[in-house]
């Protein structure tokens, strides 16, 4: 079953990349785990997966340190309590997608220091504008990131979006022009501390758009493993 949905996901890329002239080796395959036991994880790094997310550091933390088969990178990408930093940290995410408060950054920046370690992170933005969604605001953005630069355990990779859960692929489409927009943007400040590389949007029901639209991370979760029995 995560061989063949992989195979199909990988072929999907392809032509997409192909289609847009873009080099899939600049894409990045995230697959995310939440939920999903460890005999599922092992199957997808068997199947050539080398990234892999999960959304709460609980289950992360009974789940990655646990798991047999080498894998290249780990990566948080939901939202991170302060009281969880510590926890978090014990399990190395190479890259942390989901930062969007400056007290938690504060926290986790003092955190780093203590433990002499550097934390590669993205800033998530709400580019739906959903009220249940997390994300700064597109508008404040740029002031975040500036604020966040500041803190000099943390280093700024990139961006990070959900696009909007709706059918109207344009209105998705719009979400990830956005980003991008705002990307590109950033990047162009050449803000000391941000070194902005990765463009990271796309699910299961978006990730050919977001392509087309320029993310070098997709986050993959139920087109790879199957539904989930809860979020
Ligand atoms: C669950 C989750 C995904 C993967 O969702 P699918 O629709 O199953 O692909 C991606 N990103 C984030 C932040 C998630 O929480």
């Amino acid at each position: 079953m995560i061989s063949e949905n992989l195979k199909k996901i990988n072929l999907k890329i392809k032509e997409i990349c192909k289609k847009n002239n873009i080099s899939q080796n600049d894409i990045m395959l995230l697959a995310v785990t939440k939920t999903h036991p460890l005999e599922k994880i092992e199957e997808a790094l068997e199947n050539g997966i080398s990234y892999i997310a999960e959304n709460k550091v609980q289950d992360a933390g009974n789940k990655i340190p646990f798991i047999k088969n080498s894998y290249k990178e780990f990566h948080f990408i939901g939202h991170l309590q302060s009281n969880k930093i510590n926890k978090l940290l014990k399990i190395n995410p190479t890259l942390i997608h989901s930062i969007d408060k400056i007290s938690t950054a504060k926290k986790l920046n003092e955190q780093l220091q203590s433990l002499g370690r550097i934390q590669n992170i993205l800033i998530q933005v709400n580019t739906s504008g959903e009220e249940s969604k997390s994300g700064i605001n597109p508008k404040n953005t740029i002031e975040f990131v500036k604020s966040i630069s500041k803190f000099e355990n943390l280093k700024i990779k990139g961006l990070m979006t959900i696009g909007m859960f709706t059918d109207d692929k344009k209105i998705i489409r719009n979400c990830f022009k956005d980003l991008r927009l705002l990307f590109n943007e950033i990047k162009d400040m050449e803000i000391n501390n941000v070194d902005m590389k990765y463009l990271s949007m796309g699910m299961s029901n978006d990730f050919e758009i977001a392509l087309e639209e320029g993310a070098n991370i997709i986050r993959l979760g139920s087109i790879i493993f199957g539904a989930r029995e809860y979020f």
